[in-house]
C-alpha cells in the first residue's frame, strides 16, 4: 500500500520506511539501515556515498559559519559561548541533512518504482 501522506521532511526526522512507515530507516544518529525490518523494503537507494556525504557537510558547515560571523557582527559573543551555539547547531544541522537527503533519495526511488516492489538498483 502506498502511503502518500510521508514526506520527505517527515521520514528524514523520523527515519520512517516509506512503504509501511515503521521507523526503521535509520539505526544510527545519520546512517540509513539496509532494509526495512517490518517489511523488507530495500534501503539501498537511501545510502549515499562518502563523497556525497563529505559535500553535504562542507556546505553546511560553509553556511553556518557565514551565519556565525554575522552574528559576530550584530552581537560580539564570547567564544565559548560560540562554542557552545554552534557546535550543537552544525552537528543537528548536518546530521538533519544527510537523514533528509538519505530520505529524499529512498522516497524518490520508492515512487518511481511503483511502490510496492522492492526498488531496483539502477
Ligand atoms: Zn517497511
Amino acid at each position: 500500500m502506498m502511503r502518500n501522506d510521508l514526506s520527505s521532511c517527515r521520514i528524514a526526522l523520523k527515519g520512517l520506511c516509506p512503504r509501511c512507515g515503521a521507523a526503521t530507516l535509520f539505526e544510527g544518529p545519520g546512517a540509513p539501515t539496509r532494509s526495512c525490518r517490518a517489511c523488507g523494503l530495500d534501503f539501498a537507494a537511501a545510502q549515499t556515498s562518502g563523497r556525497t556525504g563529505a559535500f553535504i557537510t562542507l556546505l553546511i558547515a560553509a553556511a553556518l559559519a557565514a551565519l556565525a560571523l554575522g552574528l559576530e557582527k550584530t552581537v560580539s559573543l564570547p567564544l565559548w559561548l560560540h562554542a557552545l551555539l554552534w557546535i550543537p547547531i552544525t552537528i543537528g544541522a548536518i546530521l538533519f541533512a544527510l537523514r533528509f537527503v538519505a530520505a529524499a533519495r529512498l522516497l524518490d526511488r520508492y515512487r518511481n518504482s511503483g511502490g510496492d516492489r522492492s526498488i531496483p538498483d539502477r
